[in-house]
């Protein structure tokens, strides 16, 4: 019998909802990017992509956050404290189960975007890495043993603290801690740091010490949470050399503990390049399907 389920898929970004229709290998039919205005704008929005093509069975949504995803709590799906105007506190799961009647699956942006690799990317065959995105923010999602990391909250490891270059005097952008590692280390912050955004700036130096703050990052990644493999994903991140950079400046970090595993292998651009997030919001699609199969 030949399956011809279509998976709806969105990744919900804080400046972009790329949404997408897919069919049962993963394969992208269509897409189309919404900018995020307001809650009800863009859920609207998306609706009506959906609306427009072949009916999805089911939805998948990869979401900026912080957002609940306790299956047991009165809040779950909704984005809970953000600094975005307008988004404080929304549902955004509620608004598309009930205008377009699917299941809807949901994680974090990065966790979608771990997933998905894991499932046709340089995630594939591993159980337990982690997705790293460098771009307006820094966020962390992480497979460990073939599940989606959650626990208390979800990992917000771009808000964890790492030492201040002695020569930075940059006191850092995060709204709630100043210079934690997004503070310093994400496109936001280099853009008011050095005063224009990272696509424009060509200063080896605020390279270099891109390349610190990231090394100090999955250096301590690495110790955390020992996964085989750290993808770096991200607008920042695809800057030509600084990936290579980040090796080296990790392997004088480690210094030799642990052994390193070949950086090459272990700290590596992400196969699905762009399309990580919306391929593995298309996974959380799939799995929303069978879990509402399984328990129906
Ligand atoms: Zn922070």
């Amino acid at each position: 019998m030949d399956d011809t389920t279509v998976y709806g898929a969105i990744e919900a970004g804080g400046t972009k909802w790329v949404c997408a229709v897919a069919d049962p290998g993963g394969h992208l039919l269509a897409t189309e990017t919404i900018p995020t205005t307001t809650p009800a704008e863009t859920l609207g929005a998306a609706v009506r992509f959906f609306r427009r093509h072949e009916p999805p069975a089911a939805i998948g949504v990869g979401t900026f956050g912080p957002v609940d995803l306790r299956r047991d709590s009165p809040a779950y799906g909704h984005i809970t404290k953000t600094p975005k105007p307008g988004w404080a506190y929304t549902d955004v799961v509620s608004p598309l189960r009930t205008a377009l009647d699917v299941p809807v699956g949901l994680d974090t942006d990065v966790n979608a975007a771990a997933l998905g690799e894991w499932r046709h990317g340089a995630g594939a065959g591993l159980g337990t890495f982690a997705y790293m995105t460098v771009g307006t923010g820094i966020g962390v999602g992480a497979m460990v043993g073939g599940r989606p990391l959650h626990g208390l909250l979800h990992p917000e490891f771009g808000h964890t603290r790492v030492p201040r270059d002695p020569a930075d005097p940059f006191p850092g952008s995060c709204p709630y801690h100043g210079d934690c590692l997004e503070g310093l280390a994400s496109g936001a912050a280099m853009r008011r740091r050095w005063g224009r955004p990272p696509e424009e700036l060509d200063d080896a130096a605020a390279w270099e010490l891109e390349a610190g703050y990231l090394a100090l990052a999955v250096v301590n990644l690495t110790y955390a949470l020992s996964p085989e493999r750290v993808i770096v994903g991200g607008g920042v991140a695809k800057r030509p050399g600084l990936l290579a950079r980040v090796r080296e400046r990790v392997a004088a970090l480690a210094a030799g503990y642990p052994e390193a595993p070949t950086l090459d292998c272990y700290l590596v651009a992400p196969s699905l390049g762009d399309r990580s997030g919306v391929t593995g919001a298309v996974e959380l699609a799939r799995d929303a399907l069978r879990h509402a199969e399984e328990t129906a």
